[in-house]
């Protein structure tokens, strides 16, 4: 049995310090990626820094036209919120599906996100609507965080504090998930914003997490179902598991934006 110590700081800062001083150090949020890793002895820290405790990193609010919402969020509390109802009703849709009930009362949008995972629901969410994650550094745009399977652009020991979602004129997300593991086999969330369609794809890439282009650029010109009819994804950028191959994949993902495209109105149902 490997030796860890417990560590529940009461500030940021104290946070910080205790992962610089230890030798190999890892954040804990709600426990529910990290804790069946060290079970399985994937990951072995000397140290574990329980953020939990940190008042301030469990809220969500409105300022303007965004929502903000702390790393230490559970999932069911994202689902549950009047204010992501009422302005990203679809996010709480998304976060009201993620695994099952003990998943979604422990497990945090930060551990979430920090986590990485290709088939995490959260990641085509912050895509897909064009947020930004604040980190006790500095804010980082979607677009940048997101780097590969199970990598971020967090560096060693950064702590991400809260994201900042734009609200959209609509957005819907639909996915397709694997009956044992309930993870998107394609999860696909189509955003409208005053700045034009953004098309986030989750559980399918082979690098994560990523952007259509191609249905972007279709929705653009016509935001209709019809604009997307006959566009047919690449598989080679797709991954291939025991679930499904990347010829199935780059079906189901176009198959998930329609479905996508269909909620679109209807978002209101999520509640
Ligand atoms: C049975 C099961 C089913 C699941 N199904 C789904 C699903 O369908 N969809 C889905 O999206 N997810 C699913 N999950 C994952 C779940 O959503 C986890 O809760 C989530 O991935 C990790 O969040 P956590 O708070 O538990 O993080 P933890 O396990 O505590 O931490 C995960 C990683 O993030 C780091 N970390 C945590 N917080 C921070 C922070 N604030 N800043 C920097 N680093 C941090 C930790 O060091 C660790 O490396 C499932 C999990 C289980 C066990």
């Amino acid at each position: 049995m490997h030796p860890t110590s417990y560590h529940r700081p009461s500030s940021v800062e104290q946070a910080i310090t205790l992962f610089s001083e230890r030798e190999e150090a890892t954040y804990i949020s709600g426990g529910h990626t990290l804790l069946p890793a060290m079970k399985q002895g994937l990951a072995n820290p000397s140290d574990l820094i329980d953020v939990c405790a940190i008042p301030g990193l469990d809220f969500i609010e409105q300022e303007g036209q965004h929502l903000i919402i702390g790393a230490t969020t559970s999932h069911v509390k994202v689902a549950q919120s009047d204010l992501v109802k009422k302005w990203i009703p679809a996010l709480a849709g998304l976060a009201g599906t993620i695994g099952d009930r003990q998943v979604r009362q422990r497990g945090t949008i930060g551990g979430s996100i920090a986590n990485n995972d290709p088939a995490a629901d959260y990641p085509a969410s912050l895509l897909g609507l064009g947020a930004t994650i604040v980190t006790n550094v500095r804010e980082l745009p979607a677009d940048d965080y997101f780097v590969s399977l199970f990598e971020t652009a967090l560096e060693p020991g950064e702590l991400v504090l809260k994201i900042r979602f734009p609200i959209p004129i609509e957005a819907a997300y639909a996915k397709f998930r694997s009956a044992a593991a309930r993870y998107p086999q394609a999860g696909v969330f189509i955003a409208r914003t005053k700045d034009g369609v953004r098309v986030a794809v989750t559980g399918a890439g082979a690098s994560g997490v990523f952007r259509a282009s191609e249905v972007e650029d279709a929705l653009n010109t016509c935001f209709s179902l019809e604009a997307i009819e006959g566009i047919r994804m690449d598989p080679d950028m797709l991954m291939e598991d025991l679930y499904a191959t990347s010829e199935y994949r780059a079906n189901l993902i176009m198959v998930m934006a329609r479905q996508a495209m269909q909620h679109m109105g209807l978002a209101q149902s999520f509640k």
